[in-house]
């Protein structure tokens, strides 16, 4: 990653011109506007009051005109401070459908490996409360353009100043600057700490959402671990806050010496200013002119100094939410997907989950024909589930090739691959939508298509239950108000939205791990019917559903230890045939 500054300043206002111009120009004229006027507010109070004392019925007119121009300057800034508020409504409101939208396009392409690394997700959560809490390049851009005007205003008021006398520039300089170095210094360590605790950070939000998920709650209740959990959530938490209290806290001392400074400064400059006009070399109005300029920069200098530090701050959001998308996306290969017509075939395989010391799979040979229905099995840890995903292209081989007819995965668009491939997760989602809904997802298209749905429903024994819960348009969770199911119930709706989609391969991880063996007889049986013609991939740890395969897949440490018929693995007498007998033993 570059590590220029700035880097991404052109990237975020060409952002926001594309998703909100109206708070780009808005707040650019309004800005704008508003800083011009207020320079002149010196400048007529000098004049006007240089024209008081004198005042005939030449100059009247004149001394009206200013008047009522210096009313204008004071007024204006009024209505571009609701402009510019009105601007900072619009960003609020559109922030998810730009910013946040632009986001999640860009993590549908993310390799899938990299949600796995801890440094990914922390880049996720990064840029996620970058834009939604601080509203990525926008809130960056108003700092920006406040401070655009303050410094207008500065650099006007201190030519004015200083055409009264130079003597009357320094104090005010030294001040600022000296205060303007310390804060800068204080935001620095503010960021890099901030950006150091990230994985404290997010373990805390971790530690937070057990107390607030109603699957955590439960547990906790029962199992009566919910003072243990506070425990380490006060503990992450002291952790996270002493950290920054302790820097607030030397930020804060360093701070109250710079405004130390910069109040003597001021001091200093109207002692200097009262000098000159007892030397004659300042008119009264001119000293007048003085007082409204020193405290016009004393406030203005104040701003500028907050509103550099915010804007630092919000940059460094930028850089979050900007960073996100440099994170690695998937190599998307230029093949257009063919449905593959006679095999999947692994060569040499490899593959290693991000931040891991060891292979999850280790030189991995094996040939899938279409059609053919395979059981992988396998000790827990063997390896099962990165096969499958190896196999069906969602995650990559770090070394070796996965082909669909000789063709390499990495070489073939994966949309075009994913339309083929329909899965049951083993952590599938409890969609809180309606039952037709839950099925539906994977297909939409066939939403209404009451014959395919009665076709999928059927096969997974689920006739009853629809009826008993009113009907597929049925809520479904609690949550909303809807009807809870078992855990049962929710795996035999997962197992019908995979089966919905009509894709060539299906792929089953732990399918009926939920199920009684009843159900789970009933379930295979109907689906094997089902998916005849289908090609099927079913991880368990229940050898049972072997008798039924074509094939057998047996997976230890990484690699395929066996491959074969029920049949002949149960005759060779290896790793298929002692779990054979582990399990016959309970049946
Ligand atoms: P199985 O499905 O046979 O239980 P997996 O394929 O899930 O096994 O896991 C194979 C190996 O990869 C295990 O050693 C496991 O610890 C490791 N592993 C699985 N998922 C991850 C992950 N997200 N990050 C790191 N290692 C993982």
């Amino acid at each position: 990653m570059k590590s220029k500054p700035f880097r991404y300043f052109w990237q975020s206002i060409r952002d926001m011109h594309r998703f909100m111009p109206f708070l780009l120009w808005g707040k650019l004229t309004a800005s704008i506007g508003e800083g011009i006027l207020q320079v002149w507010q010196p400048v007529l109070i000098a004049e006007i009051f240089g024209l008081a004392p004198c005042l005939t019925d030449a100059n009247r007119h004149i001394f009206r005109q200013k008047t009522i121009f210096l009313c204008i300057c004071v007024g204006f800034p009024a209505v571009c401070s609701m402009i510019l508020r009105a601007a900072g409504l619009y960003g609020e409101g559109r922030k998810d459908k730009s910013y946040g939208w632009n986001m999640f396009g860009f993590s549908r392409g993310i390799r899938l490996e990299a949600l796995d690394d801890a440094k990914v997700l922390d880049c996720f959560q990064k840029a996620d409360a970058a834009y939604s809490r601080h509203l990525a390049g926008s809130r960056m851009f108003s700092y920006l353009l406040m401070n655009v005007e303050s410094v207008l205003v500065c650099i006007s008021t201190f030519l004015v100043v200083g055409s009264f006398s130079p003597w009357l520039l320094p104090g005010v300089t030294v001040g600022f600057l000296f205060h303007l170095l310390i804060d800068i210094h204080a935001e620095r360590k503010r960021t890099e700490t901030y950006r150091g605790q990230s994985m404290k950070r997010r373990r805390l939000q971790y530690f937070w959402r057990l107390f607030c998920t109603k699957e955590s709650v439960k547990e906790m209740r029962i199992l009566g671990f919910h003072n243990y959990l506070k425990e380490k959530w006060v503990a992450a938490n002291v952790d996270v806050v002493q950290e920054m209290e302790e820097l607030e806290l030397k930020a804060m001392k360093l701070s109250a010496a710079g405004v130390l400074v910069k109040n003597l400064c001021y001091v200093a400059n109207v002692a200097i200013a009262l000098l000159l006009m007892v030397k004659n070399e300042l008119a009264a109005g001119q000293f007048a002119a003085c007082l409204t300029a020193f405290g016009l920069l004393q406030d203005k200098l104040f701003m500028l100094d907050t509103f550099l530090i915010s804007f630092l701050n919000s940059y460094h959001h930028v850089e979050e939410y900007y960073d996100f998308f440099e994170t690695e996306t998937d190599r998307e290969g230029t093949e257009t997907y063919q449905p593959f017509q006679r095999e999947i075939s692994l060569c040499d395989v490899r593959f290693r989950y991000p931040g891991a010391q060891s292979w999850a799979l280790d030189g991995v040979n094996l040939t899938i024909r279409k059609g053919e229905h395979v059981v992988i099995v396998g000790v827990n840890g063997s390896g099962k589930t990165t096969l499958s995903r190896l196999l069906t292209g969602v995650y990559l081989a770090d070394s070796g090739s996965v082909c669909y007819d000789g063709r390499n995965v990495t070489e073939i668009r994966r949309k075009g691959l994913y339309q083929d491939i329909s899965a049951v997760i083993q952590d599938f989602v409890h969609y809180r939508f309606s039952l037709r809904e839950n099925i539906c997802v994977s297909d939409f298209r066939r939403k209404e298509d009451e014959e395919h749905i009665r076709n999928v429903t059927d096969a997974v024994g689920m006739q009853e239950m629809i009826q008993s819960i009113g009907g597929l348009d049925c809520e479904l969770g609690s949550e909303f108000g809807g009807r809870e199911l078992s855990g049962g119930e929710w795996q035999k709706v997962a197992i019908a939205r995979g089966l919905f989609k009509d894709s060539g391969v299906l792929l089953l991880d732990e399918p009926t791990a939920a199920l009684d063996p009843i159900a789970e007889y009933e379930i295979l049986t109907g689906f094997l019917k089902l998916i005849q013609r289908r090609t099927s991939i079913i991880i368990s740890h229940r050898v049972g559903i072997c008798r039924h395969a074509d094939k057998i897949i047996v997976m230890k440490a990484g690699k395929v230890a066996e491959c074969g018929t029920h049949e002949e693995l149960k005759n060779a007498g290896g790793e298929y045939a002692r779990i054979w007998k582990a399990q016959a033993k309970w049946y």
